[in-house]
């Protein structure tokens, strides 16, 4: 081995040694070309079945990309061997390092996939000079291999929410575990027969140990929870209570008291400007924020008496006793019938029929920001696959961002 070539050591292509390498200029990129060649007389593994063989089939040669070396991109010329396998007859040999009919190295696809995690195909492709489609292919089979089938023993709470794929047009359904901050499923759409493959995936056994399903209290999910598992409880999550609060009642008073500021143009814009303000929570307003929301709420009776009752309506989260929860709600209740603003008195009537919905969170204190989160997060990972428009991938996306724990 005195006249081994430095970069085979190097390289740790096993089986291989570096014959030669050559530096070309490719476009603007500089390019590492490295000819392997087979080291001679070795045992070779048969890619089907694992049996060791000394006997050649053929040899194909293959470009293969490799981690770039400093400034260049490197490319692998590896002739490739077919053993003559006693069992199996011509196959592939296995290598530790390149898989079959891969056009990258192992280690390549590994750390493509990587910085998937946390930069978009397209930087990501950029970045290591492959094509966008090469790059999503990588990350799609690594999450794949990584988070393999979901595991749903023991499941005993679950929570459903829709999310837009494409705004108004395509919706989709992420199912979750609360308990464990874990996706265990994102299928197309948002209709009742649409969350049923997740249900049959569960099977009948599984279905009547689930104890309750939160979600929200406008969606088509409360029909097919309680066919497949009718003795599970229904939980409406305050995430989307508030927001559905925040739409029908906040929006509605601010734009009508708005409307009855015509003549006072300084104070129409302060209100009709002020939507952010008013849905913002409290604790995460700046000083002088909370200062302008003060002033607003002062000048403004319906404002003052909608934004104090949000907060009471998000409180009936708070409660551990049913007894408590309730007779809070009662109280709410009676105040916003009473308050002669429309829709506050609309939005409380809608409500009512929901209130076991509301209250049955007691007895499942479960995170609910956690939906709230997920929501977000689906919004990043959008963001970072921009430009795409392939579900599966988007989906194993989700999956992988909330694996849950342990
Ligand atoms: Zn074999």
């Amino acid at each position: 081995m005195a006249h081994e070539h430095p970069m085979s050591r190097l390289g740790g292509w096993e089986g291989y040694v570096v014959e030669r390498d050559s530096v070309e200029q490719r476009g603007t990129q500089s390019w590492c070309v490295i000819q392997l060649s087979p080291i001679q007389g070795r045992w070779r593994c048969c890619g089907g079945c694992g049996e060791r063989t000394q006997a050649v089939h053929d040899v194909q040669e293959r470009r293969v990309r490799d981690l770039p070396v400093f400034e260049h991109i490197v490319e692998l010329v590896v002739p490739r061997i077919r053993v003559a396998c006693p069992r199996c007859g011509p196959k592939l040999e296995r290598l530790t390092w390149l898989e079959p009919y891969a056009r990258v190295t192992r280690r390549l696809a590994d750390s493509v996939a990587r910085l998937c995690q946390v930069a978009s195909i397209l930087h990501v492709a950029r970045f290591f000079h492959l094509h966008w489609s090469t790059v999503k292919e990588l990350d799609r089979l690594y999450l794949e291999r990584t988070l393999g089938p979901v595991d749903l023993e023991g499941l005993q709470v679950i929570g459903l929410d829709e999310f837009a794929i494409q705004k108004g047009h395509r919706y989709a359904t992420v199912i979750v575990e609360p308990t464990r901050k874990r996706v265990l499923w994102v299928g197309r759409g948002r209709g009742r027969e649409d969350v049923r493959p997740f249900f049959e995936l569960l099977g009948p056994a599984r279905c009547q140990q689930l104890r309750a399903a939160v979600m929200d209290m406008n969606a088509g999910y409360e029909l097919e929870v309680k066919r497949h598992c009718p003795q599970a409880d229904i939980v409406f999550d305050l995430f989307h209570v508030v927001a559905k609060y925040g739409r029908e009642v906040i929006d509605r008073v601010r734009v009508d008291r708005a409307n009855e500021l015509r003549a006072d143009k300084p104070a129409r814009r302060v209100v009709k400007g002020a939507r952010w303000l008013l849905l913002k929570n409290r604790n995460s307003l700046a000083p002088e924020q909370d200062i302008q929301l003060k002033e607003l709420l002062a000048a403004n009776r319906a404002l003052f008496v909608v934004h104090v009752l949000r907060d009471a309506l998000k409180d009936l989260w708070s409660y551990r006793h049913p007894g408590d929860a309730e007779r809070a709600w009662r109280s709410w209740y009676a105040k916003a019938r009473r308050s002669r603003i429309e829709p506050l008195k609309r939005f409380a009537a809608n409500l009512k029929p929901y209130l076991p919905g509301i209250l049955a969170h007691c007895r499942y204190p479960l995170g609910t920001n956690l939906i709230e989160g997920i929501n977000n997060k689906i919004k990043v990972i959008k963001r970072m696959a921009y430009g795409f428009r392939d579900d599966a991938y988007f989906f194993l996306k989700i999956r992988a961002a909330f694996p849950g724990k342990p």
